[in-house]
């Protein structure tokens, strides 16, 4: 462990440090940022009011649309002498959302990072091949610093340039990737195709490090086999720090949370009301030590659970389920709720389809129409056309059955749907144009 003392440390013990530095982090927001003190003041909420963790349900919510609005730096809460980093969400759908950090955030931001990597089990003996975009994104930055923090090498070859990565991956002796889970199947893929010869064993990568997109257990298996990794999720949000919010631990069994520093609870999307331990909802995080940016109860939109366990890790820290939906993403399909990641998994479940699709929503008169887009191995595409509809047809079968919903099934050619690298796009949604 990175810090054992935090990660062992007893639920009230937490719980404890978790108020001390609440009751500071809302203070700190109030005092310094216009907005927080025009919503607290509005909603009737003076932080010296806020006495337990019970009046957390007191304080206002804060939503992406408020980031937005307060484009570039309305949120900051330090003068801006004082900040080092700037970060910025892509912005595909309004204002870029901008964060900033001050020396002591970026220290923290590394240490979450650290923690994370030591989840995995990687030491300062490992090299990280650090294939997340450099840039305006939380990825690469966050991750360099971490593996940097743990004193492992770290090469920043950020993401592209797929036969570059292969070659310095063997000769640079890899033992770790990071990047997103659909570009390390572009990898794998391309090592596939492209050089038939390749020895796997040649290369000593043992870890890969997954985030920025949800995934399926689907895809870790994929990703484990053709790799030969073991491969882990990194979970976070620009919004609240960058990846480093929480991390799995070996068991891949749930993200433990570094609720040290991100507070976490889990409440009904549509009410607002804070749901007990166990319940499925939507997270909402309030940073506990952050200086530039402090985000209180900020509306993630991901779809997860909250639990204590006795994990075998040895670590006591809360844990949350793997994100696999947000409510953005989610589709309403003639009134059914559907993720993709749920499309994704029975899609997976039949031989010779690949973790390579797109989910084409229509809106034909009043009815949605769904289309499904998705490769299948050069094997199957090679065999009879009524193999092919065959597999359509039980694709089909199986979206209907364990979704609710028709789906027409389309199987395309390998390498037919375009690669990203970095989030894959796996749904266009033709009824919002
Ligand atoms: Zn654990």
């Amino acid at each position: 462990m990175f810090n054992s003392e935090i990660e062992t440390m007893s639920e009230s013990k937490m719980k404890e440090l978790q108020l001390e530095r609440l009751k500071w982090s809302i203070r700190h927001a109030y005092d310094n940022v216009p907005h927080y003190r025009k919503t607290f003041d509005d909603a009737g909420f003076n932080p010296d009011q806020f006495k337990t963790l019970d009046d957390m349900r007191r304080v206002p919510f804060l939503t992406k649309q408020d980031m937005r609005d307060a484009y570039p730096y309305g949120l900051f809460a330090v003068p801006l002498s004082k900040v080092v980093r700037v970060h910025a969400s892509s912005g595909t759908t309004g204002n870029a959302t901008v964060v900033g950090y001050t020396k002591n955030d970026v220290e923290v931001f590394s240490e979450v990072v650290a923690r994370s990597l030591a989840c995995y089990g990687v030491t300062e003996n490992d090299i990280v091949q650090n294939a997340y975009g450099y840039g305006l994104f939380t990825g690469g930055l966050g991750a360099h610093y971490g593996a940097e923090k743990i004193g492992a090498i770290t090469v920043p070859i950020s993401g592209g340039n797929t036969p570059r990565q292969i070659m310095i991956m063997k000769d640079f002796g890899s033992t770790v990737l990071c990047s997103t889970p659909s570009y390390a199947l572009n990898i794998a893929d391309y090592i596939e195709s492209n050089m038939p010869d390749f020895d796997m064993s040649s290369l000593k990568l043992k870890i890969a490090v997954m985030g920025a997109e949800p995934w399926t257990e689907e895809m870790r298996q994929q990703i484990e086999k053709r790799l030969n990794v073991d491969a882990f999720d990194i979970y976070g949000l620009s919004e609240v720090i960058g990846p480093g919010v929480s991390a799995e631990c070996t068991e891949k069994s749930g993200l433990h949370v570094f609720e040290d520093h991100f507070y976490v609870e889990i409440i009904d999307p549509d009410t607002g009301e804070i749901l007990p331990e166990g319940s499925e909802g939507e997270i909402v995080y309030t940073s506990l030590t952050k200086e530039a940016f402090p985000t209180i109860r900020y509306r993630s939109k991901d779809i997860t659970r909250l639990y204590h366990d006795s994990c075998r890790c040895g670590r006591t820290l809360v844990k949350m389920d793997k994100v696999t939906g947000r409510t953005d993403d989610m589709l309403i399909i003639r009134g059914v709720n559907v993720f993709p990641s749920q499309i994704e998994s029975v899609l997976m479940q039949e031989e010779g389809t690949e973790p390579h699709y797109q989910i084409i929503v229509d809106r034909k008169g009043t009815m949605d129409e769904i289309e499904v887009m998705v490769e299948v191995n050069e094997k199957v595409f090679s065999d009879e056309i009524k193999v092919l509809d065959s597999l359509a047809k039980s694709l089909a079968h199986r979206v209907k059955s364990t979704l609710g919903i028709t789906a027409k099934i389309k199987l395309v050619e390998p390498k037919s749907i375009p690669r990203s690298e970095g989030k894959a796009v796996r749904v266009i949604d033709n009824r919002k144009k």
